[in-house]
């Protein structure tokens, strides 16, 4: 029996896949999606509210994707954010921007950014087959033969867009990285990314649930990797918050991180102390330390961490008690046990290695008419919207490539 042809299929249906497609006519083109329905990543994305992308200058949008942004920035130029917001407003899904300039549906329901997806693809005339699992791509008669569970279908040009490997319940368990190596690429280890941290002997567990602006340091045998700043959720088995989520890339077990609970420096808490205990060394050194943006409940647990006993008056705080405290505040300590894994991870570092990708088309190096979108490739940006807009941005580049391809 002869295999249905197709111009172009795109193995899976998440947003890279999706948008991919949708801007593929006048081709003919089939989605396979292993799992009966479509998007189910997407639609857990911002806890189902789906922070599409983010709002600002997308030429700024390079540094939020660890050090792959050079790798991204064509795609990024080509559909940009502001173009991502066109297509949904135009497809009836108004959207806003939140104080952390992160872009959502009004409606704050992911399952309309999915039906505007779907729309645009039945729209263009995509086919879609559910639950069917591809099980590989092979070179055939000049394009790809894409075997799957139930049968063998022919396409000139194959999008590979399974995503990463977390969350495994959605869907995206890697097959795509099988794939890719089949094919002649190599793979850069798959690890959880966007994950919270594990740590040993958690001397804040009872305060979980306690978020705050807090600066973290990264320190890997002994040297600083790097400092971020931003939201930190304390949890009952380490901390999570986007400061976290974004720094776990680099974050390794034994490392040790460096929390600062409040903005001042360790010079600007000391001479505080000291300048206040002057004023009023009778008050609890609790209450000398209101002001530092630290919340209450922490400050204390920090003093009680810090040696001082219940009670201690400024007046009675020694030196070694006070530089304690004075570390405690702008450097907690903490070793990392261990980072979350796949079924915790929002998303996947590594994957199909970017240097054998052409990042201005999407299309592999090494299998011509082979074409990467998404998280299957090495890119795991940033809280915020930025991984969302990568597979969008990547999806949109290999479909323009494909069809200047099949029109030449
Ligand atoms: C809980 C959570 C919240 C998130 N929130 C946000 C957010 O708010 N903003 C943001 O930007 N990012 C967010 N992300 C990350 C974002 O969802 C992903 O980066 C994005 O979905 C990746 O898109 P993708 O199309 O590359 O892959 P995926 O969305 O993973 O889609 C891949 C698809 O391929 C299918 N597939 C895999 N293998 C096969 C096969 N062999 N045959 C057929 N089909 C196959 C899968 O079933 C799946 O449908 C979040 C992730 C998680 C887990």
């Amino acid at each position: 029996m002869s295999m249905r042809e197709y111009d172009v299929i795109v193995v899976g249906t998440g947003p890279a896949g999706l948008f991919c497609a949708a801007h593929l006519a006048p081709a003919k083109v089939l989605i396979l999606e292993k799992m009966k329905l479509p998007g189910r990543k997407l639609l857990l994305a911002g806890s189902g509210q789906c922070n599409l992308t983010h709002s600002g200058d997308v030429k700024t949008f390079t540094g939020n994707y660890g050090d792959h942004g050079n790798f991204v920035k064509p795609s990024l130029m080509a559909c940009s954010n502001e173009t991502v917001m066109d297509f949904f407003e135009h497809r009836g899904v108004p959207l806003f921007t939140n104080e952390n300039d992160k872009v959502f549906p009004v409606s704050l329901r992911a399952d309309d950014v999915l039906d505007a997806l779907l729309d645009a693809c039945d729209e263009a005339g995509v086919e879609i087959f559910y639950s069917e699992v591809v099980k590989s791509v092979a070179p055939n008669n000049g394009g790809y033969s894409v075997q799957t569970s139930l049968t063998a279908y022919q396409a000139k040009y194959v999008v590979i867009a399974t995503g990463g490997m977390s969350y495994p319940g959605t869907g995206s368990t890697g097959d795509g990285y099988a794939f890719a190596e089949s094919l002649g690429h190599t793979i850069v280890l798959p690890e959880p990314s966007l994950t919270p941290v594990y740590v040993d002997d958690h001397l804040l567990w009872d305060l979980s649930g306690i978020s705050l602006p807090a600066k973290v340091s990264i320190w890997h045998e002994g040297k600083k990797l790097m400092t971020r700043e931003g939201d930190l959720l304390i949890t009952r088995f380490g901390y999570s918050g986007p400061v976290i989520l974004d720094a776990s890339r680099w974050m390794r077990a034994g490392d040790q991180l460096r929390i600062a609970f409040t903005p001042l420096s360790p010079e600007e808490v000391d001479t505080l102390l000291k300048e206040r205990t002057a004023e009023s060394g009778g008050k609890q050194i609790q209450n000398l330390l209101s002001g530092l943006s630290c919340p209450d409940r922490l400050t204390r647990a920090l003093v009680e961490i810090s040696g001082i006993p219940e009670g201690t008056t400024g007046g009675q705080l020694t030196s070694k008690m006070r530089g304690a405290l004075v570390e405690n505040l702008t450097g907690f300590p903490v070793i990392v046990e261990r980072v979350g894994d796949f079924g915790v991870a929002m998303c996947t570092a590594g994957g199909v290695p970017l240097a054998e990708i052409n990042k201005k088309t999407c299309e592999s190096k090494i299998a011509p008419g082979i074409f990467f979108a998404g998280e299957v490739m090495d890119i795991d940006g940033d809280t915020g919207g930025y991984n969302i807009q990568a597979a969008f941005s990547t999806g949109f580049v290999a479909a323009k490539t494909i069809l200047r391809m099949l029109c030449a």
